[in-house]
């Protein structure tokens, strides 16, 4: 069976064609300046030139279409018919507490869906306008939700319950909920086919590093914390988001600066971080460029990001009595050697000891720990789109 796998943003989207018989990618794509002037779609068949199509698409059903266009075309398409499209796998952010797994997409799962867009007002209805435009499009085809909070779900209450008033939970589902679970359940299942261990045997901490950044501590194949709160804005310094702050700060830079509502996460989401930090950027590669050229503030930032990290890598070392591995991912856990270094550096007494030789390899799956590192240090790229491939297929097969 061939499965499209669709992640729909605001403005953009990107898709992927595979063949699940044997979890192969035929063809992948992104759709991107949606309802804006000079929309584009990038298309790649596997082993295939790029090919690129700028064309009006005014809403995401139009982006669609032309998704559709570019998977039957006779020359980069993968299938003569979308009749071989046997079910479509869609990214959805936020099922609040309702799913704890994939689901197959039918009213009710909508009705649900619909009442968690005001937990994730930016992310969840763009993923309803992608399922709604696959569904009018390819009516008969059977739709796949992959939430990103589902994973998170088995953690227990003393990890997702805030220490505010509890009717908070229970009247508004104030709680912690986690995202990038399906990286984190992805990267935690290939480290125990790596390690060749069963999973139910393993402690595991996944970093999953990238514009977002998040922690799960996993046991027994079980998220047992995250870092990522109620929104993706709580736990690690990243990109742009603040992560952890004294909450009472919001108040008082309210009223120093005279801040308008929604400002102030405003400026927490997105001019916070790394780069609220440095003032330079919040991409890595340019921070540790400006850092070389002696710039202060941005090894600050450098280096506050990883305290943040190897904070949390004690704390779920604490939570779960131990580690047996510590898995890098996404943007910079696989390809920034020098954060990973930064990170590991100087935790010889936890058993936790990076070998600085096999640590210089990028976006390839490698165990970069010393042969006496008691804990292992494992570099492993994520795969978002084929766990959602797997979980459409395994509920649509
Ligand atoms: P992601 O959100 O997972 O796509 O990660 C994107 C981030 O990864 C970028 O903003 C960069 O900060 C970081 N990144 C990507 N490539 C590198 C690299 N070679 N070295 C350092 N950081 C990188």
């Amino acid at each position: 069976m061939k499965v499209l796998v669709i992640n729909c943003g605001s403005s953009s989207l990107k898709y992927q064609v595979l063949d699940m018989r044997n979890e192969v990618l035929e063809a992948k794509g992104l759709v991107e300046r949606i309802g804006m002037e000079g929309s584009v779609i990038t298309h790649e068949k596997t082993d295939m030139e790029k090919f690129q199509l700028i064309t009006p698409m005014e809403s995401h059903k139009d982006a669609i279409g032309h998704v559709l266009d570019a998977i039957v075309d006779p020359n980069h398409g993968v299938v003569s018919d979308m009749s071989e499209i046997g079910a479509v796998g869609h990214r959805v952010v936020h099922a609040g507490e309702k799913y704890a797994d994939s689901v197959i997409i039918d009213d009710s799962v909508l009705t649900a869906l619909e009442e968690c867009v005001e937990l994730a007002p930016l992310h969840n209805p763009p993923n309803l306008l992608g399922i709604a435009a696959c569904q009018e499009l390819m009516p008969n085809t059977p739709m796949v939700a992959v939430f990103d909070t589902a994973f998170h779900q088995t953690m227990p209450p003393e990890s997702y319950i805030y220490a505010i008033p509890y009717e908070y939970y229970e009247k508004h589902k104030i709680r912690r909920y986690g995202f990038h679970g399906t990286s984190h359940k992805y990267v935690a299942e290939r480290a125990a086919d790596m390690l060749n261990v069963d999973i139910k045997d393993l402690k595991l901490i996944t970093c999953h590093l990238g514009n977002g950044a998040s922690v799960s501590a996993i046991k027994r194949g079980i998220c047992m914390d995250t870092s990522m709160g109620f929104t993706p804005l709580e736990g690690l310094v990243m990109g742009t988001r603040s992560g952890d702050i004294d909450p009472a700060i919001v108040t008082y830079i309210r009223e120093k600066e005279g801040l308008e509502q929604g400002e102030a996460n405003e400026i927490l989401n997105k001019k916070s971080g790394v780069l609220g930090i440095s003032g330079v950027s919040s991409d890595f590669r340019d921070l540790e460029a400006a850092a070389e050229d002696g710039n202060e503030r941005a090894m600050l930032a450098i280096k506050i990001f990883a305290h943040k990290v190897r904070s949390y890598i004690g704390a779920y070392i604490g939570e779960m009595n131990g580690v047996d591995a510590i898995i890098f991912t996404a943007g910079v856990g696989e390809n920034d050697i020098a954060m990973r270094d930064i990170i590991c550096n100087d935790m010889g007494n936890l058993g936790i000891k990076l070998d600085l030789v096999k640590n210089k390899v990028r976006g390839k799956e490698s165990i970069i720990s010393r042969d006496d590192s008691k804990v292992k240090i494992l570099l492993i790229p994520t795969n978002e789109e084929l766990m959602i491939a797997r979980d459409t297929y395994r509920l649509c097969k």
